[in-house]
């Protein structure tokens, strides 16, 4: 078992603390403030015991030096003042003696957020690339290191794997919050386990087909990806988007023969043509050259919801359809709404898929959303993430006293 919070002797120590505050923000002004909210309970949790607390996080993409001008962290630092009604002082230059000097400086229950960790990526990517010798400048700046980014643990980056090598370390709440829910309903889920996999393409979601098939009973394919398993069986699929890879079609036709009775494909769909664009509800054996799918249509709604309401856990990763155009959102939101009728314990993962029951006014619907988008797909699909394996072990308490 990895080290929790609980555990760590932590009480008047310099804290590291790494989050995952990359929210939306324009002009300024933070646009969506829940990462930030989910991140809460950790920090109080370190004023509670008069920690000195050093906060980092990525922020956007950080290519060219122009990527700066609209990615500080700066706007977070008034957010999180007003959720923790404390002041919070800011550090522009990372790696600078001025910002060492700060952390060195700090009281009990005073807080230090450090600007955007990608800005070490210009020009030599010191963040998104493990880099020693950056690690341990970050890691003198603490005494103990926490990680709360779960969204960011399936990156080897700097501020994630790095630092824990010179610091005793642990998880936050936020990232033994999202382990426990995906241990507890996807990885040893109660039976019959559905798993609805939609999205865009199935080269992105292989790996976590081929974990889940095994542990689940139903398999429900939509979305994008369904196009190539329905090409994979010798489907017509018209202009449909669909992997070219000769391998992976391979690997669809292997592991359908081998899970037959665990799959469960469209049996209709909205499709427009190439060259006009009206929905058309067609069975899938109909499909023509120039039909594009866009969304599931009535007789898979309906079985899908069938399967899911003599379900007791399902998992659902991926949109059904092209949820983003007004006439291709109708499978996404039944699908969704028969999701918070049923019995069953539901989690909701998927970036996407996330900011699909947002845009379609299920944000309050669900209590299990897993908030981690690629981190809780790999978390699935390998049953760990490069940022756990970093993390102290429990049974490793000599380093408490460091
Ligand atoms: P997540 O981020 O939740 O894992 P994905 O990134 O795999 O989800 O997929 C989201 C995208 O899938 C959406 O932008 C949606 O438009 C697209 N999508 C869903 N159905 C189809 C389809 N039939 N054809 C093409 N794209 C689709
Ligand atoms: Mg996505």
């Amino acid at each position: 078992m990895k080290q929790t919070l609980k555990n760590m002797n932590i009480t008047n120590k310099r804290v590291l603390l790494r989050c995952d505050f990359n929210v939306p923000i324009k002009n300024g002004n933070v646009l969506d403030e829940t990462k930030i909210i989910k991140s809460i309970d950790t920090i109080k949790f370190l004023l509670d015991h008069n920690c000195k607390i050093i906060i980092m996080s990525h922020l956007g993409r950080i290519k060219t030096k122009e990527d700066k001008l609209t990615n500080s962290l700066e706007p977070v630092q008034k957010v999180l003042a007003n959720l923790l009604n404390t002041p919070v002082k800011f550090a522009k230059d990372i790696l600078s003696p001025e910002t060492k000097t700060m952390a060195l400086n700090l009281q009990p229950k005073e807080i230090l957020l450090l600007e955007n960790t990608r800005f070490l990526d210009v020009p030599n990517k010191l963040e998104s690339t493990l880099n020693e010798e950056t690690a341990q400048k970050l890691a003198e700046l603490g005494e103990v290191f926490v990680l709360d980014a779960f969204a960011s643990a399936h990156r080897a980056h700097t501020s994630v794997v790095g630092i824990p090598k010179y610091l005793p370390s642990c998880i936050g709440f936020l990232f033994a919050q999202e382990l426990d829910m995906l241990n507890n309903y996807v990885l040893n889920p109660n039976h019959p386990f559905t798993v609805i996999m939609g999205g865009a393409k199935v080269d992105d979601k292989l790996s976590i087909i081929k974990s889940l098939l095994p542990k689940c009973d139903n398999l429900l394919v939509s979305g994008g990806i369904a196009n190539s398993f329905l090409a994979a069986l010798g489907l017509n699929t018209g202009a449909s988007l669909k992997t070219e890879n000769a391998d992976i079609i391979k690997e669809l036709k292997t592991l359908m023969f081998e899970y037959k009775t665990k799959f469960a494909f469209p049996l209709d769909a909205i499709v427009e043509t190439t060259y006009e664009h009206t929905p058309n509800l067609k069975a899938i054996n109909a499909i023509e050259t120039n039909d594009v799918i866009k969304d599931i249509g009535a007789k898979t709604i309906a079985k899908y919801s069938s399967i899911i309401n003599s379900s007791a856990t399902v998992f659902i990763n991926g949109p059904m359809g092209i949820y983003e155009e007004t006439a291709y959102k109708n499978g996404t939101i039944e699908i969704l709404n028969t999701l918070k009728n049923t019995k069953a314990d539901v989690v909701i993962g998927g970036g996407d898929t996330i900011s699909a029951l947002n845009k379609l006014g299920f944000t309050n619907a669900f209590a299990n959303i897993s908030s981690g988008g690629g981190a809780t797909l790999e978390y699935i699909a390998n049953g760990t993430l490069p940022g756990l394996e970093a993390i102290s072990e429990e049974d490793n308490i000599e380093i408490l006293d460091l």
